[in-house]
């Protein structure tokens, strides 16, 4: 697989300033302790406007799949995340792109949506145990974008809603928000690998929040977390750590989950909003803090599965602007 992260400076007036390859290696060995304990769920948390700790999600479009049953980890108003079951497999993606440049104001990203690491066998398998609660149907294929965003983005008069893709990961992987095409806590119900991704209806793969497979050497060392990705509006997506390397929750952040202060933004120490993951609901962004740009080639819309659960999502419908 290849990560390139090129910058193209203006002030020299010529080329390419910095060259990062990072290649597969980077993303193989992630050690991880699943979370122990419970969460609550999140059904019933979206919402029609900006709320801390809910979703602010755009209207879902009729004819959504899913999970087609609730798992035993879901117990009430929590889910256990240790207990669900996960999708076996070791399939490898020679052929995931990701090339981040920087010219001018402007970051262009661009990639085929593959994961940097290996991901688990879809469709699920009828042998796996998750089978019984999620038979999601769809093989993993590449999905070629192009995102234009801002390098330093402004957070919009208003917030607005999100719906389906949010962000792209450092892994090369799309991340969707936190419910499915019924609007329930995605994490908790779909089953998914152990990097926590899956395919959706047109075989992207993706993420519905935190992954352990993508790399936050900082977070793991007890600082602030890495940046892991970028959302659609321009603004930063950082891992689960805040200052002084403390695990963040809700409450420590805003309507649209994230917060203000300085961090390491393309080489420099700059007072910035960015959105933090959180292990709790909505698990990344709440909703937008900035304006969103359109993704040509990522289908829009939320997340469909298709499973005999359900005709699954239609997809195709890019974020708001
Ligand atoms: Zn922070
Ligand atoms: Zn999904």
């Amino acid at each position: 697989m290849t990560v390139l992260m090129t910058e193209t400076g203006r002030a020299r007036g010529r080329g390419l300033l910095a060259l990062l390859v990072l290649t597969a290696t980077s993303f193989a060995a992630v050690a991880h302790e699943p979370f122990q304990g419970s969460l609550p769920l999140g059904d019933g948390k979206r919402s029609s406007a900006p709320k801390v700790g809910a979703l602010y999600g755009c209207p879902l479009p009729p004819g959504g799949g899913g999970a087609q049953a609730a798992g035993p980890w879901i117990k009430g108003a929590t889910w256990v995340p240790a207990e669900k079951a996960v999708v076996g497999g070791d399939v490898a993606w020679p052929e995931a792109k990701l090339e981040i440049k920087r010219v001018g104001g402007e970051r262009i990203v661009t990639g085929n949506a593959l994961p940097a690491h290996a991901t688990g066998i879809f469709p699920v398998r009828p042998s796996e145990p998750g089978y019984a609660y999620d038979r999601n149907p769809n093989r993993i294929g590449p999905r070629p974008f192009e995102i234009v965003l801002p390098t330093e983005p402004r957070p919009a008069a208003q917030a607005s809603c999100v719906g389906g893709p949010v962000g792209v990961t450092l892994s090369g992987v799309v991340l969707f928000d936190a419910v499915d095409a019924l609007g329930r806590d995605a994490p908790a119900h779909e089953i998914q690998d152990r990097c926590n991704g899956h395919p959706q209806r047109q075989g992207l793969y993706h993420y519905h929040g935190f992954s352990p497979c993508v790399p936050d050497a900082a977070g793991a060392a007890g600082r602030h977390s890495d940046l892991i990705g970028y959302a659609f509006d321009g603004f930063g997506i950082f891992g689960l750590k805040g200052e002084g390397g403390r695990e963040l929750t809700n409450a420590d952040l805003d309507e649209c989950h994230g917060h203000s202060h300085s961090v390491d933004w393309d080489g420099r120490r700059v007072e910035i909003y960015h959105y933090h993951l959180t292990r709790e609901f909505p698990y990344s962004l709440g909703c937008y803090r900035g304006t969103p740009r359109r993704v040509p080639g990522l289908a829009g819309g939320p997340d469909g599965h298709g499973g005999p659960g359900g005709p699954g999502g239609p997809g195709g419908r890019p974020p708001p602007r």
